[in-house]
């Protein structure tokens, strides 16, 4: 029986460790049910030929580690580079040739189901699953002491670990007891998630099966109404069904991994899986038999789905849902691989999987709440006869985050996409590639969007849309339902920003419908927007020509057709929360510390990637960069800003709302930034509280998560770009301090609220900064107060000489709006001084609010002033237009109106707004 194989099976493992108080070894098993002619298995076998204990043999470079049989059994020994297997599973790692031999002292894989027909009451007990390990994360249950690792090879066994719940122990009779070979396995921290073996049963094939072929011939016709391929397939899976026994306390999770997703990820991934879940609730989607799994696990209470892969993965899962009408559907939470990932984004899951573990992944599945998605029918409704050029066949008739009709910014954006993916990819080479790739593309793209707006009809819940997209040229026009869009880009804008319009959502039923000109296209990915058109629940669309449309698939031509938008249906979606667990304290007001002191150490790529897993040696070898103070539940988005504070000169001008100071006792007076030790804009957050390793956060997540959930005193940063581990360190310098200066208690409190809106730092993101912003110049102004770099000075050029194209490129290349050269004018004063109308407009759309009455350091003018200064007539009713200061005076105590003496028409318009600007803001806005 099963528990007879399970008690065997430890104690030959156990025995052959040297503890032979088990007494003498049991007689061996006739060779498991698996002939000797059997192929590896490399995934799980759901025929009935399926065994209860097959290893699941994967490939691994394995190279060092001794073979799992030890040296008294192992058959290669000798041959140090035999290739080996490594079982997904329970993780032992056996040469390829010593497999048989495994079989033949029977040991056996995790069993993952139930054989149908034992009624023996003992086997709904799952019980541990030990196995020895050579290697040993994390500490021993019982002394607590952690594991002595060995480097490379060691022969020795040092632990014992169930593969189940992961408790490790050490081999020594005083750390493991002779009992806890037969406890029951409680399948530890993820048991909330884990399908139990006991509730997969594999049925056993009925002796006369007149009837029951009969009852299931009839069962698979109905099946097959949806899938003419059910047949087939649904032979495969007869043995298997599922008698779940529900709780409330459990939402089992069904992982499905595209492994064509995001390069090797996805490979890992399913391993990941396999071993911390039953390997029955992992499925390969390359493998096929994404119905077959949804239509097994069907009848499971509180099932909730896991989806690894791109937004197209996740749409093919919708998709299914809908055809087996699941009730209720289980709700999806997606882990995003590859690029794009913008309905990833819009449910918190962010924009591409790093390296965080899968157990946090799957807390954050369980934790995570429900919410609804929109989902459109897309219908081509009318066709013309016999079309000359293009296709009228859309490979999808549904979508979930948009359509696009024209010059897709999916196209212009490739570069950006791909630096994403790629950033340590990213060097010259592989960037003139993506530019080789802009430039040749197609003519066909660039003539056909040029006139859009000519041969199409736009009509939205009866309201015809086609004379605004004809009299601003619009050259792409975007159906959005989530308000993500090319790779993170969000074109309805932000919230504080809509006039006539709702926020977007994507849970009201309402499409989105905007408009873009190959400018505003160009300025998306720098936080501009398009022009809002319409929020709708049924578009007819005509297109009177062979146009380029996109529907999650590169650019197909539409021959002239006519298309019908329409909401399908709401999905259950699972959107990541801000972790409750994580910050236990937060309703006890004493509990979280007031202040945080954190040293903040940085590690390079090349030493992340090599030392990964040894936590004490990255701890040696990172180096430090300061120390900042922040508050208790400072989240990581506002904690980047201190950290970033660190970089700048202690001489610049001081700030407002902080101190920056080098620690008190051992002042020095020299500052330690220099250009070599800078820290790159691109790093991230490591967290370094997981027992095995560190890793690192997701910068488009760091919003989600607290300070204290991914440090204790020293903060780990990761720095893409920067040098490796220099000797150069600071270990004589003084330690410089960011912190809220004291005095402004309620400074750091602002700072929550604004870092929300603080994205200005976040170079990527520089300019989607156009709303309601509060923050105090001073402090955003000096965090990049630093030395221009080229990118920087060609930028502030632009602005000087009036070369929108380079501007923009340098916009979209992550410089910031901010910078200001050596006499502290910014883009905007010098575009504004200038004269340089299209500029001024450019900056005020995508910069931040800041700029507008930012003065500079020489005569603390504004762009105002300097306009008014220069008479710039146009640039000035820009400027006031979109709110900039009349009352501010320069050093000199002159006001822009001042300035524009000389020019009376100029400074009696400025005189005119500064009385009406005095009046209350509400009459001002009433009255226009
Ligand atoms: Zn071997
Ligand atoms: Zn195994
Ligand atoms: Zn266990
Ligand atoms: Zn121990």
């Amino acid at each position: 029986s099963l528990s007879y194989c399970f008690l065997l099976e430890c104690r030959k493992a156990i025995s052959r460790s040297g503890l032979h108080y088990l007494g003498p070894p049991q007689p061996s098993l006739p060779p498991a049910s698996n002939g000797p002619n059997k192929d590896l298995r490399t995934c799980v076998d759901w025929t009935e030929n399926a065994g209860n204990g097959d290893h699941l043999w994967t490939e691994t470079s394995c190279s060092g580690e001794l073979c799992y049989l030890g040296e008294d059994a192992c058959l290669l020994k000798t041959a140090k580079s035999a290739p080996r297997r490594k079982c997904a599973a329970c993780k032992i790692v056996v040469h390829t040739g010593c497999i048989e031999q495994l079989e033949k002292i029977n040991f056996r894989c995790k069993p993952t189901f139930k054989e149908g027909g034992s009624r023996c009451l003992r086997d709904n007990v799952l019980r541990h699953h030990w196995v020895h390990r050579r290697r040993q994360e994390g500490k021993c249950k019982q002394c607590g002491k952690s594991f002595q690792q060995k480097f490379f090879h060691s022969k020795e066994i040092i632990a014992i670990s169930c593969s189940w719940c992961k408790q490790a122990f050490h081999n020594k009779v005083t750390c493991f007891m002779l009992h806890q070979i037969e406890e029951p396995c409680s399948l530890g921290a993820h048991a909330g998630v884990i399908v139990p073996p006991s509730w997969i049963i594999k049925v056993r094939k009925p002796q006369s099966s007149l009837k029951n072929s009969a009852r299931r011939k009839k069962r698979t016709s109905f099946k097959r109404r949806a899938s003419k391929k059910g047949l087939e397939q649904d032979s495969k899976w007869r043995p298997f069904i599922l008698k779940p026994l529900p709780s409330p306390l459990m939402k089992p999770v069904l992982v499905f991994v595209n492994p064509k997703s995001g390069g090797n990820q996805g490979a890992k991934l399913l391993h990941m899986f396999m071993w911390i879940l039953n390997p029955r609730q992992v499925f390969d989607l390359s493998q096929g038999g994404l119905r077959e799994a949804l239509e097994l696990y069907r009848k499971v209470p509180n099932l909730r789905i896991l989806a690894c892969g791109g937004d197209g993965t996740v749409g093919w899962i919708l998709s299914a849902l809908d055809e087996l009408q699941m009730n209720p559907q289980p709700p999806v939470a997606v882990l995003p691989l590859g690029t794009g990932n913008d309905l990833a984004r819009t449910l918190n899951w962010g924009g591409g999987y790093t390296d965080e573990p899968v157990s946090k992944v799957l807390c954050h599945v369980e934790d995570g709440s429900v919410v609804q998605l929109d989902r459109w029918n897309l219908l081509v409704e009318k066709t013309a006869v016999q079309p000359e050029e293009g296709t009228q066949k859309l490979p999808l008739n549904v979508f979930n985050n948009y359509f696009s009709l024209g010059f897709d910014a999916h196209v212009t954006l490739e570069f950006h996409e791909s630096r994403e993916a790629n950033p340590e990819k990213f060097n010259s080479r592989f960037r003139n590639k993506m530019f080789y790739a802009g430039a040749a593309f197609s003519d066909f793209l660039q003539r056909s969007s040029r006139d859009l707006s000519k041969h199409v009809r736009v009509v939205c819940d009866g309201t015809d849309l086609t004379p605004k997209i004809q009299e601003l040229k619009f050259q792409c026009i975007v159906f959005l339902n989530i308000p993500r869009y090319c790779a993170g880009t969000m074109p309805w804008g932000n919230t504080g920003d809509h006039r006539d319009f709702e926020p977007q959502r994507h849970d009201d039923g309402c499409i989105e419908v905007i408009g873009f000109t190959m400018a505003s296209l160009a300025a998306l990915q720098v936080g501009g927007h398009g022009e809002r058109l319409h929020q709708c629940r049924e578009v007819v669309l005509t297109t009177y020509k062979t146009v380029p449309v996109q529907v999650m698939s590169p650019t197909l031509r539409l021959a002239p057709s006519t298309l019908r938008i329409s909401l399908r249906n709401q999905a259950n979606m699972v959107q990541k929360s801000k972790r409750r667990t994580s910050v236990p304290l937060l309703n006890d007001p004493h509990a979280v510390p007031d202040r945080l002191r954190l040293r903040v150490n940085r590690i390079s790529l090349q030493e992340y990637d090599r030392l990964q897993y040894d936590k004490e040696r990255l701890r040696d070898i990172s180096i430090p960069v300061g120390i900042v103070v922040v508050r208790g539940d400072c989240d990581l988005e506002t904690c980047r800003l201190y950290i970033d504070r660190l970089q700048e000169d202690l001489h610049q001008a001081p700030s407002t709302g902080h101190r920056v100071h080098y620690q008190q006792d051992e002042i020095r007076g020299v500052p330690i930034t220099s250009s070599t030790s800078r820290l790159s804009p691109n790093w991230s957050f490591l967290d370094s509280t997981s027992a095995d390793r560190f890793y690192r956060i997701d910068k488009a997540q760091e919003h989600l998560h607290f300070v204290t959930e991914i440090c204790q005193d020293e903060v780990f940063i990761l720095d893409h770009e920067g040098p490796v581990g220099s000797q150069a360190s600071s270990a004589g310098m003084p330690d410089l301090v960011v912190e809220p200066a004291a005095g402004l208690q309620n400074q750091g409190n602002d700072l929550m609220k604004r870092s929300e809106y603080i994205e200005v730092l976040n170079v990527a993101a520089v300019a989607s900064v156009h709303h309601q912003m509060s923050l105090d110049d001073g402090f955003i102004l000096q965090m990049i107060n630093a030395p221009l770099t080229p990118d920087e000075q060609a930028l502030l050029t632009a602005a000087s000489t009036g070369d929108l194209l380079l501007l923009m490129d340098g916009v979209r290349r992550g410089v910031s709006l901010l910078v200001r050269d050596s006499g502290g004018c910014s883009a905007l004063h010098l575009a504004a001084q200038n004269g340089h109308t299209d500029l001024v407009s450019f900056i005020l759309q995508q910069g931040s609010k800041v700029l507008l009455d930012l003065t500079d350091r020489d005569k603390g003018e504004t762009a105002l002033h300097k306009a008014a200064s220069e008479k710039q007539h146009a640039v000035c009713r820009m400027l006031v237009e979109a709110g900039a200061s009349l009352e501010k005076t320069n050093f000199q105590g002159k006001t822009a109106a001042d300035q524009a003496a000389g020019d009376s028409e100029l400074a009696v318009f400025l005189s005119s707004q500064q009385q009406t600007s005095s009046g209350t803001n509400e009459d001002l806005e009433t009255a226009v």
